[in-house]
C-alpha cells in the first residue's frame, strides 16, 4: 500500500506548497451514455432547479448561476436503481453535500 500511496500527484497550492491528492474512484457508471442521459433527465424534470425541500420552501438555487447534481435519491451503494429517473433528484452544491452527508451517517 505505501508504494501506491507514493505514486499519488502531486499537485501545487495557491500557497506554494505541494500536496499530494487522493486519487478520485468514480464508479464506471457515471461516465457511461445511460447515466449522462438518466442525469440530463432528472435536471430538466426538476426544471433545473434544486429540489430540496426545508420548511415547505424549495431551495431557490438554479442553472445557470449554480451548479446543479443529478443525485440517486436511494443512492446506488445503498441498492439504489442507477437510471430510473424516478430514483433522481436535482440538488445544488450544499443540499448535494448535505445529503450524501446525512447519507453516510444513515449507513
Ligand atoms: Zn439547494
Amino acid at each position: 500500500m505505501a508504494k501506491i500511496k507514493m505514486l499519488r500527484p502531486l499537485v501545487p497550492t495557491s500557497s506554494g506548497r505541494t500536496i499530494r491528492i487522493e486519487p478520485k474512484r468514480a464508479d464506471p457508471i457515471y461516465h457511461s451514455e445511460e447515466h449522462k442521459r438518466w442525469r440530463e433527465q432528472v435536471l430538466f424534470d426538476a426544471s433545473f432547479r434544486c429540489q430540496w425541500v426545508e420548511s415547505g420552501s424549495r431551495c431557490t438555487k438554479a442553472a445557470p448561476q449554480h451548479r446543479l447534481f443529478a443525485d440517486h435519491i436511494k443512492e446506488l451503494r445503498d441498492g439504489g436503481a442507477p437510471f430510473d429517473p424516478a430514483n433522481g433528484q436535482c440538488l445544488c452544491g450544499a443540499h448535494h453535500t448535505r445529503k450524501t452527508v446525512q447519507a453516510r451517517a444513515n449507513r
